[in-house]
């Protein structure tokens, strides 16, 4: 799939990327306002507020992780520049920053996966005037972090192929035009067996079942989707044609989470500052931290840790992009990244609960929004507990040390200066 993006031969930075995506015709620091100034409203409805973006920025959103070659922004194709973006728009709102238009989730697996005309038959559909979203469903109510035993099931017709099943926790999936819909042909065979279909909105049989109501991330409007008797056309499949018996379709959800696991962490990240920020702010103020055990010379201490963790899980989050820019990432860098950002969210929204207090609370309402938040980034695209058992088995499997660390460590030499 990395071939399909074209890093740009500059490292990116915020203001290149500001400027790149005003020549695309949008402007980053106009829409940031905005999703800051509506989040709460996102965050207590679950629904996108018009007011979030302007009609004029719809276009440029809808392009937001659509290839150069299907018309998507020259400068803001990376990984990396990617990332920047997301910890941007995380920093103005969580929530809206994965709610925004565009192909989302459903991007990576039709570049791995699809034939030429279904990719620009797909990404034609983003070039709109109107919002358009994608989806990607997979998990389903039986089987969340073990996919593979998905029950969904594709049966072949004489036109094409008939879905049965239910999926759920699917992102954006409600307000979704295109789903890229995960089924198995053939339960017996384990991943071997699925495959990835494109199922649109309206299409006889498919509907979304309800949303969820979520702590966190409200605004991603999770959907159950059920599919019964839901028939589509043979070119649903996606399929290039070449593929040889053994290929399956599960290595496409493999390069979405390992291709979004460094966006969402990105995200993190970006919220993870806006708390720091509301954090020093308050306290600056003169606000007094909540309990009575705290001085505020622990709430520097606080903030000093908290810079330290955004620093480290910036940096693992980078390394991945640019990793997975220079077709070199493995799935372990983007789940480290994932993982670690996922528990710095985790720890510094707690300690900004605990130092800030109620009072803290009601001057930053962001503040507790960001905690439950929190909870979600650990569940999504991979709970925690799966990626650090993915990262200790992969880890086993390959040691860099020079030495096997069961066995003692090799002699010392006798002249380790001698040049
Ligand atoms: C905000 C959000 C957005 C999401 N978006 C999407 C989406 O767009 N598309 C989509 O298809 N899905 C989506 N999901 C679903 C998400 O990927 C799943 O929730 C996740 O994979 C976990 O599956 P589960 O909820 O069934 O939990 P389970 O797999 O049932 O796990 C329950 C608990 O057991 C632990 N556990 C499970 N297996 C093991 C094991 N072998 N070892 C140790 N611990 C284990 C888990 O860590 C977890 O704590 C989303 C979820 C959330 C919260």
């Amino acid at each position: 799939m990395t071939a399909n993006l074209q890093p740009s031969q500059q490292r990116p930075t915020l203001a290149t990327l500001e400027a790149s995506l005003a020549a695309c015709g949008l402007q980053l620091n106009r829409l940031a306002a905005r999703m800051r100034a509506h989040g709460p409203a996102a965050d207590a409805t679950g629904q996108i507020p018009e007011a979030a973006w302007e009609s004029d920025d719809v276009a440029a959103l809808n392009l937001n992780l659509v290839p150069l070659a299907y018309g998507g922004c020259p400068d803001a194709q990376s990984l990396v520049s990617r990332v920047i973006l997301m910890e941007y728009l995380g920093y103005a709102d969580a929530g809206l920053a994965l709610a925004l238009p565009g192909p989302g989730l459903a991007m990576p697996p039709v570049l791995e996966l699809a034939s030429a005309r279904q990719q620009a038959d797909f990404f034609e559909h983003f070039r709109s005037e109107t919002p358009r979203w994608g989806a990607f469903a997979i998990t389903e109510p039986d089987c969340g972090s073990d996919a593979t035993a998905m029950r969904t099931t594709a049966r072949k017709t004489a036109h094409g192929w008939v879905l049965n099943g239910t999926k759920c926790f699917i992102t954006n999936g409600a307000r979704a035009d295109c789903v890229i819909t995960f089924a198995t042909v053939n339960r017996q065979v384990g991943r071997f067996g699925i495959r990835a279909f494109r199922v649109d909105r309206g299409t006889p049989g498919f509907s979304v079942a309800r949303i969820e109501r979520m702590s966190g991330l409200r605004v991603s409007q999770l959907a159950v989707l059920s599919y019964a008797d839901c028939e589509v056309p043979e070119e649903a499949l996606l399929s290039r044609g070449d593929e040889n018996p053994l290929d399956d379709a599960f290595s496409g959800a493999q390069q979405a989470w390992d291709y979004f696991r460094p966006l969402l962490s990105a995200v993190m990240i970006g919220a993870c500052r806006r708390v720091r920020d509301d954090l020093a702010t308050y306290f600056d103020a003169g606000a007094h931290p909540a309990h009575e055990r705290h001085r505020i010379a622990d709430v520097e201490a606080s903030l000093l840790d908290v810079d330290r963790q955004i620093t480290a899980a910036q940096l693992l989050c980078h390394h991945a992009a640019w990793k997975t820019d220079h077709g070199i990432a493995t799935s372990m860098d983007s789940s480290i990244a994932k993982a670690y950002a996922s528990r710095v969210a985790a720890r510094v929204t707690r300690a900004s609960l605990e130092l800030a207090g109620l009072d803290g609370i009601a001057a930053y309402p962001s503040l507790e929004q960001s905690y439950r938040d929190a909870k979600a980034f650990d569940i999504m695209e991979g709970t925690g507990d799966m990626q650090r058992l993915m990262i200790a088995r992969a880890a086993q499997r390959a040691t860099s040390l020079p030495w096997d660390i069961t066995q003692s460590p090799p002699p010392r030499p006798t002249q380790p200066f001698s040049s």
